[in-house]
């Protein structure tokens, strides 16, 4: 037998798929002591009784999750006051959105959504072949919901809302949510992305499930990741309509929900559980208060921020910034030439952050 050099592929990707930036992960360290403040995740490791349920579950393993994650399902419509048939669970909350483009874009169709915003959503809506309609930002790093409002036309068909944003930080007002879903028409998907819906603390914040009530064209999306810390499991979850619900499940994954995963959602819903997770949050509230309130001592003008991570804008010294940050132990989010996303750590970690912060000033 001879062995010929292999042939190399001679497959075609669907153009888009060579245009898509890759999604750029928060930096991992190599260092163990580093810490790690690129992916908004909590510092704080699984709670004792959630790991006890996920070791428990581990039993389970050679058998398929329940397709539906239906005791889950039944949990999240009862704190939604909804009804099960409401509620589409998913591999994260970043595949729920997913599969709610896919179910209501065609290629062609657009896509509004803030900009600078999730990174995941350029990507997502790009390979649904659908084209995405970016809308500047404000410099206070707030959605202009009147240029997004204005940039609905006859060919979109969803809009995406992420409050808090990430990665600039303020979250929107209910008052003005509500104004811009009634210039939105109800035939629009309008996506309310509340990953971080648990650090908000503001005189008004969005109450997501008084705009579905109001609109049934609002889709709420959840996710365990943040302030529940079960980043690794990847499950989050949409509130829609039943109807709604239904083609975003007809577009899910099967079987996306894995048991770990869901037994893990269900033992941070325990009323103990929560209470503690929450209190993690409320630390990480304080901690963030010490953090924008210090930046803002040295002279950096933050963006108010609603969730676990701060904005700076550090433009073309962003790349540098970074590598220092790493030279002190310390894994940032940079967006070069843009700015640095900094998630809040413990208090060492943050005050190491200030350090550095401080002599870039
Ligand atoms: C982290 C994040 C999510 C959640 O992602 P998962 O897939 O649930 O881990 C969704 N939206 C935004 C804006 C996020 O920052």
């Amino acid at each position: 037998m001879t062995s010929a050099a292999p042939q190399p592929a001679t497959v075609r990707f669907r153009a888009v798929v060579d245009r898509i930036p890759a999604y750029v992960p928060g930096a991992r360290a190599a260092d163990p002591a580093a810490h790690k403040l690129s992916s908004n995740e909590t510092p704080y490791p699984p709670l004792p009784s959630v790991l006890a349920a996920v070791e428990r579950a581990a039993g389970q393993l050679h058998r398929y999750p329940d397709m539906f994650a239906t005791e889950l399902g039944e949990a999240l419509a009862a704190r939604h006051d909804v009804e099960p048939a409401a509620v589409v669970a998913g591999t994260g909350s970043v595949a729920v959105l997913g599969h709610v483009l896919q179910a209501f874009c065609d290629a062609g169709d657009e896509v509004v959504h803030a900009w600078r915003s999730f990174e995941a959503y350029p990507i997502l809506v790009q390979l649904q072949g659908a084209v995405g309609v970016p809308v500047p930002v404000d410099v206070a790093g707030r959605h202009d919901l009147d240029a997004m409002a204005a940039a609905v036309t006859e060919r979109t068909r969803v809009v995406l809302l992420c409050s808090p944003n990430n990665p600039t930080g303020p979250a929107l007002a209910h008052t003005e949510v509500m104004a811009f879903l009634q210039r939105v028409p109800p035939h629009v998907v309008v996506v309310l992305d509340e990953a971080y819906v648990e650090f908000v603390r503001s005189p008004d914040p969005l109450d997501s499930r008084a705009a579905l009530a109001a609109h049934p064209n609002v889709v709420v999306l959840r996710t365990f990741s943040k302030a529940y810390g079960l980043a690794a499991l990847r499950v989050g979850y949409a509130v829609a309509r039943p109807e709604v619900a239904r083609g975003i499940r007809t577009a899910a994954t099967p079987f996306g929900v894995n048991h770990l995963a869901q037994v893990a959602a269900l033992a941070s819903l325990e009323p103990a559980a929560e209470a503690e997770l929450l209190a993690r949050v409320d630390a990480l509230v304080a901690e963030r208060g010490r953090v924008h309130a210090a930046l803002g001592a040295q002279g950096w003008d933050v963006p108010e921020p609603q969730g676990n991570f701060v904005w700076l804008a550090t433009g073309e010294r962003t790349a540098d910034l970074a590598v220092d940050a790493a030279a002190h132990g310390l894994l940032l989010r940079p967006f070069a030439g843009e700015g640095l996303r900094v998630s809040i750590g413990t208090p060492e970690a943050n005050d190491r952050f200030l350090e550095v912060a401080a002599a870039w000033r």
